[in-house]
């Protein structure tokens, strides 16, 4: 998903912002927080099929994950090659290359965040590893109007996430704060590929803590297992 830096009532804006849907005139989020220590990692249970019982995060996950496309390519990484109509998720700990090109902590405090609130662990790889999401600076050549773009675009056969980048335009590429761009562009690294409205993930960006909604789908996401289809009364099985 591109993020567009601010919203510009330009044709190009529109272009590059299609499926950024949402106002963002939310000013207040209740956002759940970290105390009392990291919730428990979310893991499949060995099952094959099953069903989730609360259908407003099957709808978010269909919509926002299984059938959500993010595009047909991006300069450098080239052509996005994921199926829709099944999930995709990272096997977990999730794997992360931070580049040079991030200078201050912000990649590291997002990842943070995220952990911090949906369980989810990370782990630091090498530039070439494979599986892994690199997170590095852009220029305004990639991004063009974009701050920010995080996506998922190469899998392997049963969906299973392969490649991911963030990519953070160089002039937000020093930080050492919170950073609701590095978190809302992980977040769609890991898992959230559209822009639920209400928090983080929403477009343009609001706030800084993600909502329940966008926490429960990231939770629910990694407790199935690869090659999931989900069907819309909240049934759901391997099938790949
Ligand atoms: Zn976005």
């Amino acid at each position: 998903m591109l993020d567009a830096m601010r919203a510009v009532a330009s044709l190009a804006a529109v272009v590059l912002t299609v499926g950024c849907g949402g106002t963002g005139t939310q000013s207040s989020l209740t956002a759940p927080s970290a105390a009392g220590g990291s919730p428990p990692v979310p893991i499949p249970n060995g099952d094959l099929s099953g069903r989730i019982d609360n259908l407003a995060t099957v709808a978010d996950l269909i919509t926002y994950n299984q059938a959500e496309s993010v595009g047909l390519s991006v300069p450098v990484e080239g052509p996005i090659q994921r199926a829709t109509g099944i999930i995709t998720r990272w096997e977990l700990p999730i794997p992360v290359y931070v580049d040079p090109s991030i200078k201050g902590n912000c990649a590291q405090e997002a990842l943070s965040y995220w952990q911090s609130v949906t369980g989810l662990p990370f782990t630091f790889v090498g530039a070439d590893a494979e599986p892994r999401i690199t997170v590095r600076a852009a220029g305004s050549d990639e991004l063009n109007i974009a701050a920010g773009l995080g996506l998922v675009y190469r899998t392997y056969t049963n969906n299973r996430a392969r490649l991911g980048v963030v990519k953070i335009l160089t002039s937000a590429a020093t930080c050492t704060s919170t950073s609701a761009l590095f978190r809302h562009e992980l977040g769609h690294a890991i898992g959230i590929f559209g822009h639920p409205p209400g928090g983080l993930m929403s477009s343009p960006i609001v706030g800084t803590m993600a909502s329940q909604r966008e926490i429960d789908i990231l939770v629910q996401l990694y407790r199935l297992p690869h090659g999931t289809r989900i069907e819309p009364d909240g049934t759901w099985r391997v099938v790949q």
